[in-house]
């Protein structure tokens, strides 16, 4: 391409080099590749501004990146899961007009501005934003947002019970949770799992199967399924808070819990609402459920009961004690 050179003052025939450029950008020093069109005349770095730009651009991303900022990409995200055109979003902030097309077009955002973005990422956040700030919206965005998060309002239920969850479980893998945080979808998909394929399934059976499941999945993979803790009952080894657990599988009727007396005793049958459980499971973890399945398919409650007994990590643990997925070398199945 021809570029005017100002060094050799004439039309010049150019070509785009690699190499590193160092940016400034808020008194940081930041190494960027760069694309510069030179003169190869005299060698002369000319301006061009769409390389330019571009390699601005990758500088901020470094600096997004440094500083945990979004990048302009999420940003766009944000604003469109709330239907909301540039104008509008920035309207809602109470931000120039023009402010969120250029973070979308790369420009860097402000720190404060960041923040408020990425609060706004939960839509719980936005409806609470929306009903506490004055925002630049008319009445009919704002009536159309409010309409947006009501369809998103499934999403804010699932989101509010993840929170809600992870709050009752250790935040980090490790043994005791077989190195892997706790995954309430392979949970549910578990529990779906052997309700859908056992009859008269009952509760204190299905504790000790997802208690095998997890253990011989890890002996095999070394990480669990579901990243359950086990605790030690005096009935056998039981996830911990199972009874949370199980109140959220019925509330978002995935299964419910049929109380019959039988001979003066309560019994609890697990029965399924759905049977969505394949998409969630690997083929590998459904098999170690099939084994387990048919390992005690003729258990009773009372037989599985005095079989998970005889376990060491059962045996070697108190009561209200986690059992380390460790143990899970002892059981042979
Ligand atoms: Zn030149």
């Amino acid at each position: 391409m021809e570029k005017y050179c100002d060094s050799c003052q004439k039309m010049v025939v150019t070509r785009i080099l690699n190499t590193n450029e160092t940016y400034e950008i808020f008194g940081e020093k930041i190494d960027v590749d760069a694309k510069v069109r030179t003169c190869l005349e005299c060698g002369e770095q000319l301006y061009d501004e769409e390389l330019d730009n571009a390699t601005l651009v990758n500088a901020y991303n470094i600096y997004r990146q440094r500083h945990k900022l979004l990048m302009a990409e999420e940003i766009r995200q944000i604003r469109e899961q709330y239907g909301l055109s540039q104008r509008g979003f920035s309207k809602l902030l109470n931000w120039g007009d023009k402010t969120i097309h250029r973070y979308e077009n790369g420009s860097l955002q402000d720190k404060a501005h960041n923040s408020l973005l990425i609060f706004l990422r939960d839509p719980q956040n936005m409806r609470e934003y929306l009903s506490n700030n004055e925002t630049g919206l008319d009445a009919v965005q704002k009536e159309k947002l409010e309409k947006k998060l009501d369809d998103l309002e499934p999403e804010i239920e699932r989101n509010n019970n993840d929170r809600f969850i992870s709050s009752y479980f250790l935040k980090k893998p490790s043994i005791q949770n077989g190195y892997k945080v706790f995954d309430f979808e392979k949970f549910y998909a578990a529990v779906l799992f052997f309700a859908n394929t056992c009859d008269g399934l009952l509760k204190v059976k299905l504790l000790k199967l997802l208690n095998y499941s997890d253990m011989i999945f890890y002996k095999e993979n070394g990480v669990s399924i579901t990243g359950a803790q086990y605790v030690h009952l005096p009935y056998g080894p039981v996830p911990q808070h199972y009874d949370v657990l199980f109140g959220i599988l019925e509330a978002l009727k995935i299964i419910h819990v049929d109380i019959k007396i039988d001979n003066g005793y309560e019994k609890h049958q697990i029965i399924p609402d759905c049977n969505d459980y394949e998409s969630i499971l690997s083929a590998d973890e459904i098999s170690v459920l099939q084994r387990v399945y048919k390992k005690f398919e003729n258990f009773g409650s009372k037989e599985i009961y005095q079989y998970a007994h005889k376990e060491i990590g059962y045996m070697e643990t108190r009561q209200g004690e986690i059992i380390s997925y460790e143990y899970a070398k002892n059981i042979e199945l």
